[in-house]
């Protein structure tokens, strides 16, 4: 997604502000732009995503949206497979409404598939998906498949890169978070850690500008992969932020930094700061 600067805000409404202030209180913050969750239901009400836009642009918080979690688009049935394809159009149709250029979501399971063959049935299906928002008008709305925090879930920074190299408009929503603990293997804990990622997306897709990044610090399972929780930046799970930060302003690249915290815009604030030390010393 085009980005005219690096912006920062939570993954939902805001923990310390009520729904009908909630783009007034992020500007009032510092902060520029929430991930609005359609992850249960999306929203269809016309009045309502109106007025998110409305004020959303009013108070320029830039707005992307998190399809819902039920989403298989490699699912073992034709009715799942459609009902997921369905769902990520719906959510490309909200997004339009309230002003959001960006869909993220989650590509779905392997099952009994092997990880090469739901990978093409997902690109297969995602080929549906951009087909259906072209003839709805939603071409402009891009996709973002995300890298997962389950070894069960399809969705490796290998395989979303392959999506997006792949088809048109599909950049992906990179959870860093989710590489952390997917494989016991993917930790990150250093700053070439992180130039590792991100030199990847940048020789394989041409740029790694204008991503949309979900950060939090998490807990893997005690099997030592596998997402179990989330926790506060500091909090010694890890991934540390700061040398991301110093990555970001190292490399240039302008990026949507979403709090998936459980402190949400509070931990936004914290990673702004961070970030803004590291510009100010370049
Ligand atoms: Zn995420």
């Amino acid at each position: 997604m085009r980005l005219d600067r690096t912006r920062f805000g939570p993954a939902g409404f805001p923990i310390d502000a009520g729904r009908d202030e909630a783009f007034r209180y992020l500007n009032s913050i510092g902060l520029d732009g929430m991930e609005y969750q359609a992850v249960r239901r999306v929203p269809t009400n016309e009045k309502v995503l109106r007025s998110i836009k409305e004020e959303a642009e009013r108070y320029d918080v830039l707005l992307t949206v998190h399809a819902p979690y039920a989403i298989n688009l490699a699912a073992e049935t034709e009715e799942k497979r459609k009902a997921s394809i369905m769902r990520i159009v719906a959510a490309a149709e909200a997004a339009h409404k309230m002003g959001a250029l960006h869909v993220t979501f989650h590509p779905g399971y392997y099952l009994k598939r092997s990880p090469e063959g739901a990978l093409r049935i997902a690109i297969d299906s995602l080929r549906e998906v951009i087909r259906e928002m072209k003839s709805r008008g939603l071409n402009h709305i891009e996709l973002g498949p995300e890298t997962t925090g389950k070894p069960n879930q399809l969705g490796s920074l290998e395989e979303v890169i392959t999506m997006a190299e792949e088809l048109d408009n599909v950049l992906p929503t990179v959870d860093f978070a989710h590489i952390h603990v997917r494989e016991k293997e993917g930790r990150i804990r250093c700053k070439e850690d992180y130039r590792r990622i991100v030199e990847i997306i940048e020789r394989r897709l041409g740029s790694a500008d204008g991503l949309v990044i979900h950060f939090t610090e998490v807990e893997a399972t005690s099997k030592g992969y596998g997402e179990r929780r989330h926790h506060e930046l500091g909090s010694g799970y890890g991934p540390n932020f700061e040398p991301l930060a110093e990555v970001m302003v190292e490399l240039g690249v302008k990026w949507f930094v979403v709090s998936e915290s459980p402190i949400l815009e509070r931990d936004s604030i914290k990673m702004r700061d961070m970030y803004r030390r590291k510009l100010s010393k370049m």
